[in-house]
């Protein structure tokens, strides 16, 4: 059913061999990372009891008291938030920017320009005053560019933090869909350190994305408070929804203030029976997050083999899971999405087509066959057709599937340049 051409199957021998140092390097820190989730899993006691669910209130829910310590000792947090309450990763991210954030505040971004989807809640970019974002509720914003490599500034970072005194300082880990490098946990230290250094800011960081790609996390190197979404990394493909916030316990609250509200805070919120999802998917977490590490780095060789600039590139040090590949041509990345959809488990009989998107300057395509809808820990790509026609690949739940997914979307591809010819 797979009919992957001979000289195809060489190119992904060739990958995979290429990919040995890659792979026993994500196996070392998958090994450490589902060790430190054991251990947490094992200190909490956590029972079958605990999966029962609640309804109403939700008074005194036994195992969301007790995710909260579990997902706190894996990610080396003082505390922790993790509800299927959160919409999603911007509901999230915007829980903890407004339980933090008072009128009169400073937000300085330091890594560019946050992510799409946050800026209307910060109120980037013409805010009309009326919808509830940061900007209405006179929370000033200010940003440090990223340095041309696309590293962080720290010369900037340290003289926007000594002028403005933010109340808060924001990092973006992940590359998003944008071509620049991710953060590692170690550029994220120094930010901390230069924030704290000059200013009484809280350091708070978008996770998305790259949860248990290292051995630590952000707030195990000086980040207060961290935030990210349960359809990505640390739901392990089996979490319906939700999100989650970790860091220092006087932060955590005032988010569970804001979740909810200032006096319930977090002693409220029915679970209805998904405790036992969100458990199972936060155990399998660091295991999934390997194999989608494998994906990305297979995806980067055999791409790179076949002619393809790809970032990360083949041995690159990864902080997330997301693997970009610059395909060229609006007819590659449309074989790509096409290919990849053709071996999803799900789904796999739709043809993705280029369409508009709110927001989007240009036609934009999409490949996902996942359980969730809309999760990216399983394996999904997209990319806008603009030069340069770059796909944003990320997730799939075991390599040996997405493996294949990524081989079907390799062949598609040389079968369209075959036919160009
Ligand atoms: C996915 C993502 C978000 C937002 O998550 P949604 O679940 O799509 O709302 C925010 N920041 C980054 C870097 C992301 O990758």
């Amino acid at each position: 059913m797979f009919d992957f051409s001979h000289q195809l199957l060489k190119y992904s021998a060739l990958a995979l061999k290429q990919c040995a140092h890659d792979f026993e390097t994500i196996d070392e820190i998958t090994e450490y990372n589902q060790q430190k989730m054991l251990k947490a899993f094992v200190k909490n006691g956590v029972s079958e009891a605990m999966f029962a669910p609640s309804t109403g209130y939700g008074y005194g829910d036994r195992g969301r008291e007790v995710i909260d310590r579990v997902f706190a000792d894996a990610v080396g947090a003082e505390d922790a938030v993790v509800r299927h309450n959160f919409t999603c990763g911007t509901h999230t991210l915007t829980v903890a920017l407004f339980g933090v954030l008072r009128p009169g505040d400073t937000l300085l971004c330091v890594t560019g320009l946050p992510y799409d989807t946050i800026q209307p809640a910060i109120g980037i970019g013409g805010d009309s005053g009326h919808t509830g974002s940061l900007h209405d509720f006179g929370v000033k914003y200010a940003q440090v560019e990223l340095a041309s490599d696309g590293h962080p500034d720290f010369a900037a970072i340290e003289k926007a933090v000594r002028e403005q005194q933010p109340k808060m300082v924001y990092i973006q880990r992940s590359r998003g869909y944008s071509l620049r490098p991710s953060l590692s946990v170690e550029d994220i230290e120094i930010i901390a350190n230069l924030a704290h250094s000059y200013s009484s800011a809280v350091v708070m960081v978008d996770n998305c994305y790259g949860e248990f790609t290292e051995r630590r996390e952000p707030v195990e190197a000086g980040a207060d408070l961290m935030a990210g979404s349960l359809i990505k990394n640390p739901g392990g493909g089996i979490a319906p929804t939700g999100g989650y916030i970790a860091g220092r316990h006087a932060l955590v609250e005032l988010c569970c203030n804001r979740l909810t509200t200032p006096g319930l805070g977090r002693e409220v919120g029915a679970t209805l029976g998904h405790t036992r999802e969100l458990f199972m998917g936060l155990f399998h977490a660091p295991h999934v997050v390997g194999e989608a590490l494998k994906t990305a780095a297979f995806a980067s060789s055999l791409f790179t083999s076949l002619g393809f600039e790809t970032t990360p590139q083949p041995y690159e040090t990864r902080h997330d899971i997301i693997q970009a590949i610059k395909l060229q041509k609006a007819e590659n990345l449309i074989a790509f999405c096409r290919g990849l959809q053709k071996a999803s488990p799900i789904d796999s009989f739709v043809v993705p087509e280029p369409s508009d998107m709110p927001g989007y300057d240009s036609k934009v395509i999409m490949a996902a066959g996942a359980f969730t809808l809309g999760s990216s820990i399983e394996l999904s790509a997209d990319g806008p057709l603009r030069e340069p026609y770059a796909v944003w690949m990320q997730g799939g739940l075991n390599f040996h599937s997405a493996k294949l997914a990524v081989l079907s979307a390799a062949q598609a591809l040389l079968d369209e340049q075959k036919k160009v010819k």
